[in-house]
């Protein structure tokens, strides 16, 4: 090894040995006879003094060096002196005096600096030099997080009797509801592979030839319009298991993930243990959302009852239509506020709401005083009775600010979704050390595709139904519950999965509801259905979306941030310039001709 220690582990015991180092200048000083250089690599920082009376060699190379120059360099470690101690570096008690240094490898000056944790470097300009981010500290914790949080899942599935294996890659359409990228087969011209949108297929196979428990850290692929927590290659921990009930599949995970945060991220706290569990129903008129962040309350309490006597017509009228009324209590936000900072700040919410498709957004302020008056242009149309009535239902307290929503259910579950988030960011009630779990439970069967007027599966087409639900297919699909589980965490779904149909005419049952003819089914899935004939387990599983997982832990908005080599906004590498055109002759030789639509500026001037 060019190296005897790293730059991260000397401590005060080291002193008087001679070690050699090897790695980057983070940073370096120039005093004259003196140059101090921080030298940096994966494990820490450590100070380098190079003096040119004891070392005039290794002083002329030092003050060659540069930021990000390669070293390596031998010397004793020694106490630092008195008032030159660092308490910021972990190797801070010490320094290493160099007698000889070499340059190993230099640097250009890099577009950013590896040794300023800049939040403000310009994006497009990371991604270009991925190498060089990567090389900043933050990214590195982030990168070895995700293999210690990959490394816990492989032993702890280990030690628990799975079985880790490869899926392909190149293989058939496996719908998850993204558009699957095609790879063209050069053997057979015209026929094409689909990447997997997750290993689904293939992992129940797994269950019918007897594996009983598998797992993979699988790389998934779905061609879909970005998102802070959407790659399109992402990484799944992809998990089955057979003879199982949901229970048992929730439990197991539930377990892994509680021990894997305690392992390695003790600094994060589980807000509710166990996990609870939230029906899909229940999410959705809560929170307006199937994956709530239940950090913060912030509930949409319903109040058609009392709404619907009030004096105002437009809940009125709501409520004889089915329209719900809803409020938001949002303690303390109407606090000291005057009359016009009132109106500014419900401005502003109504904005959030009217963008989400309501018509506007009401509201009342309670006064912090009891003796005060209510505030806002509805109170008037409430009796002082169903006023009463009203607060005794919110648990309104004082200084509360009120918000309605009344408006067709979906536009209610939006406008709650919308203003939840932004409401707890303005309150602070953003806590990245809090991981607040939940499972999502008993969500409808399929949800109604108004474009094709047909049902498209709420998880994907092998869910098998509640079994008490089972008969409604035939008659009312749409109230008809699956057997899907979804563990969210902090608003974001982090794993989701459920028990599987394991019977074919079941299964061939599916097809036609979501507008799939059985010709068209057989020849897509025909494997599967064959494969059920053959002795299927009843089965079940989960997938884990591994790179929020990680996010998560990390605290870091966007998966981008924990996977080495992401891509841009427009799906592209930014470094390697990916997607490109290819290479001439590789399309003549697989019988492919492009045929692109034609550039704006092109078409004006044919
Ligand atoms: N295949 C599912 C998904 O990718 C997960 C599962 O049902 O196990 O979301």
């Amino acid at each position: 090894m060019l190296k005897t220690y790293t730059c991260g582990e000397l401590r005060a015991e080291h002193a008087g040995q001679h070690v050699t180092l090897a790695g980057w200048v983070h940073r370096r000083r120039d005093q004259g006879g003196l140059i101090f250089i921080d030298l940096r690599d994966r494990w820490g920082i450590v100070q380098v003094v190079v003096d040119q009376e004891s070392g005039p060699d290794a002083h002329n190379n030092a003050s060659n060096a540069r930021n990000e120059y390669v070293l390596q360099v031998s010397g004793k470690v020694r106490i630092r002196p008195e008032g030159t101690l660092n308490p910021e570096l972990e190797t801070g008690d010490v320094e290493v005096v160099a007698d000889s240094l070499q340059i190993l490898n230099p640097s250009k000056t890099p577009p950013f600096y590896m040794n300023r944790d800049d939040t403000s470097i310009d994006e497009v300009l990371r991604m270009r030099h991925r190498y060089l981010d990567l090389r900043r500290p933050q990214m590195q914790q982030n990168i070895i997080l995700r293999h210690r949080v990959i490394k816990f899942i492989r032993d702890y599935l280990d030690e628990n009797g799975f079985v880790e294996i490869e899926t392909p890659i190149l293989f058939k359409t496996t719908p998850e509801g993204a558009r699957d990228f095609l790879v063209p087969s050069r053997l057979q011209p015209g026929k094409f592979y689909a990447l997997p949108q997750s290993p689904q297929q293939l992992k129940q196979m797994l269950m019918v030839a007897g594996y009983e428990k598998y797992f993979q850290i699988a790389r998934c692929f779905r061609d879909e319009d970005l998102r802070g927590d959407r790659q399109p290659e992402f990484t799944q921990l992809d998990m089955e298991m057979s003879f199982v009930e949901r229970e048992d599949v929730m439990q197991l995970n539930e377990t892994l993930m509680r021990a894997m945060v305690k392992a390695v991220a003790p600094d994060k706290q589980i807000m509710q243990e166990p996990f609870p569990r939230i029906l899909y129903k229940d999410a959705m008129e809560q929170y307006g959302t199937d994956r709530p962040d239940i950090r913060y309350d912030l509930r949409a309490i319903d109040i058609s009852e009392i709404a619907g006597k009030s004096g105002f017509p437009v809940f009125v009228n709501n409520v004889a239509d089915g329209k719900p009324v809803k409020v938001i209590r949002v303690p303390g936000m109407a606090g000291e506020l005057s009359g016009t900072q009132l109106r500014k700040v419900t401005a502003e919410l109504e904005a959030k709401a009217k963008a989400v498709g309501a018509k506007g957004l009401a509201w009342i302020a309670l006064p912090t005083e009891e003796t005060g008056e209510v505030k806002g242009p509805i109170g008037k149309f409430f009796t002082v009775e169903q006023k009463l009535d009203l607060f005794d239902k919110l648990q309104a307290e004082p200084g509360d600010l009120l918000l309605f929503i009344s408006d067709a259910r979906e536009i209610v579950y939006a406008v709650t979704d919308a203003l939840r988030p932004y409401l707890a960011a303005e309150l602070g009630l953003l806590d990245k050390n809090l991981l607040a779990y939940c499972w999502v439970i008993d969500f409808p069967m399929f949800m109604w595709d108004e474009e094709n007027q047909r049902w498209d599966p709420s998880q994907h087409m092998f869910t098998m139904p509640l079994p008490e639900d089972v008969p409604l297919l035939d008659s009312e699909p749409g109230a008809a519950r699956g057997s899907q589980y979804d563990m969210v965490c902090n608003g974001h779904e982090v794993a989701g999965g459920s028990i599987r149909i394991h019977k074919r005419d079941l299964q061939e049952k599916i097809f036609p509801l979501i507008g799939q003819t059985m010709e068209h089914a057989k020849e897509q899935f025909g494997h599967i259905l064959e494969a059920f004939e053959y002795g299927v387990p009843p089965h079940g599983g989960i997938a884990w979306g591994v790179d929020r997982v990680v996010a998560l832990l990390a605290g870091e908005p966007n998966i981008r941030e924990v996977i080495a080599f992401p891509k841009s906004q427009t799906g592209a590498d930014v470094m390697a310039h990916a997607p490109s055109e290819p290479e001439p002759g590789q399309l003549e030789e697989l019988h492919i001709k492009l045929d692109l639509p034609v550039e704006e500026e092109e078409a004006q001037t044919l």
